[in-house]
């Protein structure tokens, strides 16, 4: 694929496919376009930006955060 396209939209007619029937995955999905019954192929291309990874308490799964959103290992939730 070459040019990403902010919209799905078939590639003869230019028709514009409404969000909630656009293929978001990164899957290739076949499509017959409604407009012009022409077919192609489209799938949604994501830029890779990290991991975010955040400690959780081992026996109540909540975020392992301090009241500054700083991590932490001791778990506030906790009863006293
Ligand atoms: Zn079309
Ligand atoms: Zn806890």
């Amino acid at each position: 694929m070459s040019e990403l396209l902010k919209y799905q939209s078939c590639p003869y007619c230019d028709r514009i496919v409404e969000d909630n029937e656009a293929n978001w995955t990164e899957d290739e999905e076949e499509v017959t376009c409604d407009s012009c019954r022409k077919a192609y192929r489209v799938r949604a291309e994501y830029t890779f930006e990290g991991f975010e990874v955040t400690r959780l308490c081992g026996s109540c799964d909540s975020e392992l955060l301090d009241d500054e959103g700083t991590e932490t290992n001791v778990c506030e939730d906790r009863e006293a």
